[in-house]
């Protein structure tokens, strides 16, 4: 049967596992999966092995709208992982390190980044059929979106789950620095003036701090049956 080719935007706080869901709908529905979260981070790599922070920790902002001309990004599936590739290299790993996730924040609280970003997300998503997670999808990426998803889940959890993921793949991190990047993340997500982290009022509210990834993914599988 021919599935429609529908758009599902999934926002939330940091490590709700949207990824995971999001990954889980596209495979079950054969839809284009983007984690729009791993574009930022991509242009933060990129800001810190160009030196573009001054000293206090701030983004040289100038030199980083200057700077955005020679960023390309693009996704290519590696054994099965859909990994980001910057101005040609995998830097799937590079992005998902503490260094990174201290510093994301900052760079996407920049208009002209989030424009540049912005654009090449819709052009992905420009026939449909995709599963596109982030901050924005529901209110700035997609907000025709046929079904939108606004994640949540105790800070603990998310928390627990960060350090679980990060273990897994080999990167050391204390659980209480994991939790104060989460909040302090969030914070500058949902405060920040360009498009910050809002849940938009046509967006359905699923909180999967009790969920296993099974019950989750039949939870959406459920409320979607009627669009696809
Ligand atoms: O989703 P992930 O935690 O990897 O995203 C990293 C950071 O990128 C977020 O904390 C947020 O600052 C930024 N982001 C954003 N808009 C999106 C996706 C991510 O501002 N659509």
């Amino acid at each position: 049967m021919i599935k429609k080719q529908i758009t599902i935007a999934i926002d939330g706080y940091s490590a709700c596992g949207k990824s995971t869901l999001a990954k889980d709908l596209a495979k079950k529905l054969s839809f284009i999966f983007i984690d729009s979260g791993a574009m930022y981070r991509g242009v933060a790599l990129y800001c810190l092995q160009n030196n573009l922070f001054n000293a206090d920790g701030t983004p040289k902002q100038v030199e980083i709208i200057q700077a955005l001309k020679n960023i390309t990004l693009s996704f290519q599936l590696i054994n099965d992982n859909n990994c980001l590739i910057l101005n040609g290299k995998n830097v799937e790993e590079l992005i998902r390190g503490t260094e990174v996730a201290a510093v994301v924040s900052k760079i996407a609280t920049i208009k002209e980044v989030r424009v540049k970003l912005v654009m090449k997300q819709q052009i992905m998503g420009a026939n449909g059929g995709i599963v596109m997670e982030g901050r924005d999808i529901g209110s700035v990426v997609f907000p025709k979106a046929e079904f939108k998803l606004f994640i949540t889940a105790s800070q603990e959890i998310r928390a627990q789950r960060r350090y679980l993921e990060l273990k897994s793949k080999g990167i050391e991190a204390k659980i209480n620095e994991i939790s104060s990047n989460l909040a302090e993340r969030d914070l500058m997500d949902s405060s920040r003036k360009e498009s910050p982290l809002i849940q938009v009022a046509d967006a359905i509210v699923m909180d999967n701090s009790k969920l296993t990834r099974e019950e989750q993914l039949d939870f959406v599988l459920n409320l979607i049956r009627n669009l696809v």
